[in-house]
């Protein structure tokens, strides 16, 4: 049997006819850029949110860089974050001039470790605190948001990996000052090419990340910031807008094939978990397990026609591109110790019961545990 690590085709499948209207209007009517799709996307996303203010821009690297930004990060500030992360979260920050600062994550959720992230700014100014949402899962944000509260530092949310997930019943995406979301289309909702979105309560952010992603225009050709070609096109804002409407669907999907293999694998010897804290409603971005042999568990998987993957295996204070920050093996103890662990397991969308079992047999033959 063959179990694909992910597999789009499975939700658009039964979108196809909505999902080549949208293309059929676009072409009709030329109508690629901007527009009431565009519009009519980001009035849904916000309300998807429960209100505020939506900004459709071309990828969640965009969402990140155009909202710190429109929060006031620039040069000489410090904007704190985790290492155990996608690099966008960290290219973000330099890019609008500021310098990264990590903390380590906890063991048990894989997630900024608060209580550290304190001691840092205890001793140290930070302009702005990034928490991701990694996998599909919180923060604590609670206690994060005190702290940002305590130095007046922002929160921008990185939600990329995390649509409609929430914690204490409030959505990714609406506890911080702002946040971004990636529609990469592997991700929860997922775009047919490239997009992302900023969402904030504050008009004024909202209104300045519009401006960043069209040259900083305010009318056509008054350029009020030196701005970027950051737009979300219409025929993706189109496709966004029929996916919406089934993204709570596939969220349930995930959390239930999650809890499957939550129950089929915990007496496996030699895998563990990430917590998912009570609090939390996690919507699994990805399944990820600890294991002491990842790269071999994962050939043996492919060996028997199973995919997965690494998030990710080489931390990014430890990347060639970041060597200049000082950081070292060792400096974010728990991050690299994950790293070195961790194996993600197909979970999507339309992966079947039949599947789910091949990989839970395949992990079992692996770990000596039949
Ligand atoms: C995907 C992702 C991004 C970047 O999104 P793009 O749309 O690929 O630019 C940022 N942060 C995290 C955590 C992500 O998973």
């Amino acid at each position: 049997m063959k179990v694909p690590f992910l597999d789009l085709s499975r939700q658009h499948a039964p979108l196809k006819a909505e999902l080549m209207k949208v293309f059929e209007t676009a072409v009709d009517g030329s109508g690629f850029i901007g527009g009431e799709p565009v519009s009519g996307f980001e009035t849904e996303f916000a309300a998807y949110h429960g209100g505020g203010f939506c900004a459709g821009v071309n990828s969640g690297t965009d969402a990140l860089r155009f909202a710190l930004t429109a929060l006031g990060v620039g040069a000489g500030d410090s904007v704190l974050t985790t290492a155990h992360t996608f690099i966008a979260t960290t290219e973000a920050i330099s890019q609008v001039g500021a310098k990264i600062r990590f903390v380590d994550v906890e063991e048990a959720t894989g997630l900024m470790d608060v209580r550290k992230a304190g001691e840092l700014m205890a001793s140290e100014k930070i302009k702005a605190i990034i928490p991701v949402h990694l996998y599909g899962q919180c923060v604590d944000m609670d206690p994060l948001l005190q702290l940002a509260k305590l130095h007046g530092a922002k929160v921008l949310e990185d939600a990329c990996q995390a649509h409609g997930a929430s914690y204490k019943g409030r959505k990714a995406g609406t506890m911080g000052d702002a946040a971004a979301f990636s529609f990469y289309p592997g991700k929860n909702l997922g775009a047919l090419g490239e997009g992302g979105a900023i969402i904030s309560k504050d008009a004024g952010v909202i209104q300045t990340c519009k401006m960043l992603r069209d040259h900083g225009q305010k009318e056509k050709y008054v350029h009020v910031l030196e701005g970027y070609n950051g737009r979300l096109d219409t025929i993706q804002a189109g496709c966004l807008r029929v996916k919406l409407k089934n993204l709570d669907r596939w969220n349930a999907e995930r959390v239930k094939q999650a809890q499957f293999y939550n129950e089929k694998l915990r007496d496996v010897p030699g895998v563990g978990f990430t917590e998912t804290p009570s609090h939390n409603e996690g919507v699994f971005h990805l399944y990820v397990i600890y294991v002491d042999r990842p790269k071999e568990l994962q050939k043996h998987l492919q060996d028997r026609g199973v995919g997965s993957g690494f998030h990710y295996p080489i931390p990014l204070h430890l990347q060639s591109c970041y060597a200049g920050l000082g950081y070292k093996e060792g400096s974010l103890p728990v991050t690299e110790k994950l790293s070195r662990r961790l194996l993600s397991l197909p979970v999507f969308p339309g992966l079947t019961q039949a599947e789910q079992e091949h990989v839970v047999i395949s992990v079992r033959e692996f770990q000596g545990s039949r």
